[in-house]
């Protein structure tokens, strides 16, 4: 049999892990302890729902937009093509179009982002897509896009560029690790959790190649 090599490109979750300024931090407390003579060991989670990788739905920046456990899944599941930037700051139309995105449904931007992940603290610094570039994503037909650090928009101006991806119905993955990734193709599968009503939830994402 021909097995599928998987790489596993979400962060791990833990207490010192760069978050959104603002977002509650994580917490992972006992509650129930074998040590402590219960029968099993059973702990409250408790985090921001954009915490380490995760996805955005629609609700996220627009009122009455679809929430997390409506999202398609097949637009979460399926080919995808991992392109690697190295851009300084921004991610503009112009480094875009080189790109051949007809064919690509899903793209997920490899960035020094990803080395990011290595510091404990949130960085203002990271690479972000413009405007013009989300609005032409889009009109390739593209339909989730991912970036690997904790939004896909410039820090303290993140409106735009997310409405322009959710009013068209493009899932967004944040947070990404692609460090150890190689550009090229893969299959995604991008499995939020399943939370009813929420706006986003942070999701293990894998990438198979076979
Ligand atoms: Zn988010």
């Amino acid at each position: 049999m021909n097995r599928q090599k998987l790489y596993d490109v979400s962060v791990s979750i833990r207490p010192k892990m760069p978050t959104w300024p603002g977002d509650p931090g994580f917490e992972r407390s006992i509650v129930h302890a074998i040590a402590e003579g219960a029968s099993s060991d059973v702990s409250t989670l408790r985090m921001g729902s954009h915490t380490g990788t995760h996805v955005d739905a629609p609700a996220h920046f627009l009122p009455g937009g679809a929430t997390v456990d409506q999202l398609a899944l097949d637009v979460l599941v399926g080919p995808t093509t991992v392109f690697e930037l190295s851009v300084e700051n921004e991610i503009t139309g112009a480094d875009l179009e080189p790109l051949n995105l007809e064919e690509c449904e899903r793209a997920l931007f490899k960035t020094r982002n990803s080395r990011l992940w290595e510091r404990d603290e949130f960085t203002t610094d990271f690479v972000y897509f413009t405007s013009e570039a989300a609005r032409l994503l889009v009109e390739k037909g593209v339909r989730l896009v991912g970036i690997d650090y904790l939004s896909v928009a410039e820090y303290k101006h993140g409106t735009d560029v997310h409405r322009i991806f959710l009013q068209h119905g493009v899932v967004i993955v944040e947070g990404l690790d692609l460090s150890k990734i190689e550009a090229g193709a893969y299959q995604v599968m991008c499995l939020p959790l399943k939370v009813l009503g929420a706006e986003g939830a942070p999701a293990r994402v894998l990438l198979a190649k076979s």
